[in-house]
């Protein structure tokens, strides 16, 4: 009996938590952490309107955190805030920006600070991706995805250090990825961008570290209910079977990321830096690199 109990524990420590597959909050929550983990602190989340940047934002609430959520499409930020705050009773700023135009970063900043007088923690969510071969990428498609996922990450991490984190300390979440661990097909363009991403974590957590800035990256796996899962091929590899090959048998959801990100955000990593946390249940190591498969899913999905 005690060595059921043992694996009993054993899985629940792999257990996945309840999520929702569209941008809704969780309809039921538990907490894991204590609730008041990030009490009095603020975020400022890029990508914070939808999928994994959203989830972030309605996990970090939940442990007490005021947050900006922040991307181009106003109404969505908008409209992801009103849920957020009826969700969580805290408050969220809603802000345009393109971080590819380092003005409307430091306009958001500023109008943040504003409101709130401090920020404590920048997650950089903010990425564009889609699946396709490198002989069919348009240089064009190619330098629009760098300058999105990479330099996008730079000049809202350089904003924010010279805006506030350079004199009150801070933390950075980069979001990432694994695809170039393996060299992913179809996805030259998004692997390239987020290892340099990975790169920046480093040069940055060295440069950055005597301000009491601490800078690491999450790289999730296939993550449910995301714009990534459907656009790349996620339902398609559910249906073959193909999460069988990953270590834990299973996708991600967008709570398993929210709470890997909420412990790089809070004091429970006080000596994490320059490092990236793989949030993938193994995928990585085993799953297959299928590039005749994927190139099926890449024509189907254009269609
Ligand atoms: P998503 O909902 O499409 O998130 C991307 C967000 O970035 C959107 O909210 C979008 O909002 C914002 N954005 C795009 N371009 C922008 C720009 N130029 N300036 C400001 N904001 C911009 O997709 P997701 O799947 O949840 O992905 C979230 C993050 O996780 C991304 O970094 C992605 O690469 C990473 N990731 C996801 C998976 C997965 O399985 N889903 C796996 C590995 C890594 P607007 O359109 O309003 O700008």
């Amino acid at each position: 009996a005690g060595d059921r109990a043992a694996m009993a524990e054993a899985a629940a420590a792999s257990r996945p938590p309840p999520d929702v597959d569209t941008d809704d909050c969780l309809r039921e929550y538990r907490h894991l952490f204590s609730p008041d983990i990030l009490a009095g602190q603020v975020a400022f989340i890029t990508g914070g309107g939808s999928g994994i940047g959203f989830r972030i934002a309605e996990i970090f609430m939940r442990h007490g955190c005021r947050t900006v959520i922040a991307s181009r499409n106003l109404q969505r930020v908008s409209e992801a805030s009103q849920n957020l705050v009826a969700a969580t009773g805290q408050q969220c700023l809603p802000l345009s920006i393109d971080v590819r135009q380092p003005q409307t970063i430091v306009a958001a900043v500023d109008e943040a600070l504003k409101e709130f007088k401090r920020i404590d923690i920048l997650v950089n969510g903010a990425a564009g991706n889609f699946l396709c071969p490198a002989s069919a990428l348009s240089f064009n498609a190619f330098k629009t995805v760098i300058d999105i996922d990479t330099i996008g990450t730079f000049n809202t991490s350089k904003v924010l250090f010279e805006k506030y984190f350079r004199d009150h300390g801070g933390v950075i979440v980069n979001i990432t990825a694994t695809l170039s661990y393996r060299g992913q097909a179809l996805q030259v363009h998004a692997g390239t961008a987020k290892a340099a991403i990975d790169a920046m974590t480093r040069h940055l957590a060295v440069e950055w570290g005597p301000n009491n800035i601490r800078v690491n990256s999450l790289a999730p796996g296939p993550i449910t209910g995301t714009e990534g899962y459907r656009r790349l091929g996620g339902k398609f590899a559910e249906e073959a079977s193909q999460f069988d090959t990953i270590p834990l048998q299973r996708a991600g959801n967008k709570t398993e990321i929210a709470h890997s990100t909420l412990y790089l955000a809070s004091p429970l990593s006080s000596y994490v830096t320059g490092t990236t946390l793989v949030v993938d249940g193994g995928s990585w190591l085993t799953s297959a690199n299928n590039f005749p498969a994927l190139l099926g899913i890449a024509s189907s999905s254009a269609k």
